[in-house]
């Protein structure tokens, strides 16, 4: 009887949609086992400013910036990389897993849940998301870091007695990882990734050409001709914003050369931290690093000439991960697939069923 019970169960389980998430600072993704990624939605909660009543999350809530009465704030609750404000992680844990199991039906397990979370989050903070996790409605919790997770969905051989760089840049943060045997060997994080470059963008309209511009387009701007390499053909773009002398709207044509140089400063932080990171890896690492070069993750890895300029400074080859917008994501899942064989590169957990 009570093995056939057993028997059921792990049926039922087997039904339940497991899920790995990863809570970027500009954009969380879950991905459930055996699908895939599910869904991709801007990391903000739309609260209500006196009672913390959260209104929306996601896209609703993204939408709503600008655009509500004054009592309704947004906020991006892991904008520096760290957990900011617990309740309102919990809440949107509690909406992506609701996203992902509206048709459940009541006897099927609550699923397990692989969270990626930020390189070197205290203890207090790592307990903080896994009691979210579970609050919203997880079987089980695992957690494990942003780069573990970034090279494991770039496919590099992060268990192998092999060095693997992955640089993973983010809206808030950039984090740069040197793997080997399944753990971080040497990695540093710094808080200049796109978003700063946005803010770059912005800084430039105002000091060059009296334009107030909106963080949005400065965002636009920045993925229409941004780079960080001389490019073979100028590319150039409007930007549209509020003249700040007359008040009106006004537009400006803006080519790359000019991009370029607003967010060199920025572009320059993060290949230091590419750097200091390099000449901290033990001799042995480097060799190998030498050969299977620097992986790029994160959607920051996208702009133009990143991987050129990084190898020229670095002497080191640079290779974009496929896909780097969903490398965390898929790294979650292939933990979630393969819990059996990757279950030495999580984090450990205080609570487990
Ligand atoms: P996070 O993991 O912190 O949520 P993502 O990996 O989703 O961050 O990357 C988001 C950042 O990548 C944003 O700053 C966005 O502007 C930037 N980004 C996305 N696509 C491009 C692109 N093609 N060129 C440059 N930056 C990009
Ligand atoms: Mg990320």
């Amino acid at each position: 009887m009570r093995r056939r019970f057993r028997l059921f169960r792990s049926l039922l389980q087997r039904l339940t949609a497991d899920v790995g998430i990863d809570l970027g600072t500009a954009y969380s993704l879950v991905y459930v086992r055996n699908h895939g990624v599910v869904l991709n939605e801007p990391s903000v909660v739309a609260l209500n400013a006196t009672t913390r009543q959260v209104l929306a999350v996601g896209k609703e809530a993204k939408e709503m910036v600008g655009r509500t009465p004054g009592h309704i704030v947004a906020v991006r609750p892991l904008v520096d990389g760290v957990i900011s404000d617990f309740e309102v992680t919990e809440a949107m844990l509690r909406y992506f897993l609701e996203q992902v199991h509206k048709q459940r039906i009541a006897l099927i397990p609550r699923p397990r849940v692989v969270v990626g979370i930020p390189y070197g989050v205290t203890e207090v903070e790592r307990r903080a998301v896994e009691e979210a996790a579970l609050n919203a409605g997880a079987r089980e919790v695992y957690l494990i870091e942003e780069p573990m997770a970034a090279a494991i969905g770039a496919q590099l051989p992060v268990q192998e007695a092999t060095g693997s760089l992955i640089v993973d840049i983010g809206g808030g943060t950039t984090e740069v990882a040197v793997l080997s045997l399944g753990g971080i060997v040497t990695s540093r994080s710094v808080r200049t990734a796109g978003d700063e470059l946005n803010e770059d963008i912005v800084r430039f309209a105002r000091d060059e050409h009296n334009l107030l511009l909106g963080e949005r387009t400065a965002e636009e701007v920045k993925i229409a001709v941004g780079s960080a390499w001389p490019l073979t053909e100028k590319l150039s773009h409007p930007m549209r914003g509020r003249d700040l002398v007359s008040g009106l709207p006004r537009e400006v044509i803006v080519d790359s050369e000019a991009i370029r140089k607003a967010i060199d400063r920025s572009v320059r932080v993060i290949i230091d931290a590419v750097k200091l990171t390099i000449e901290e890896t033990p001799p042995e690492l480097l060799a190998d690093l030498m050969t299977r070069g620097i992986t790029l993750a994160g959607g920051g890895g996208l702009l133009r000439g990143l991987d050129r300029r990084l190898a020229d400074v670095t002497n080191v080859p640079v290779h974009i991960a496929n896909d780097p917008l969903t490398c965390v994501a898929r790294g979650t899942g292939a933990v979630l697939e393969n819990l059996d064989v990757l279950q030495g590169v999580l984090l450990p957990t205080a609570y487990r069923s």
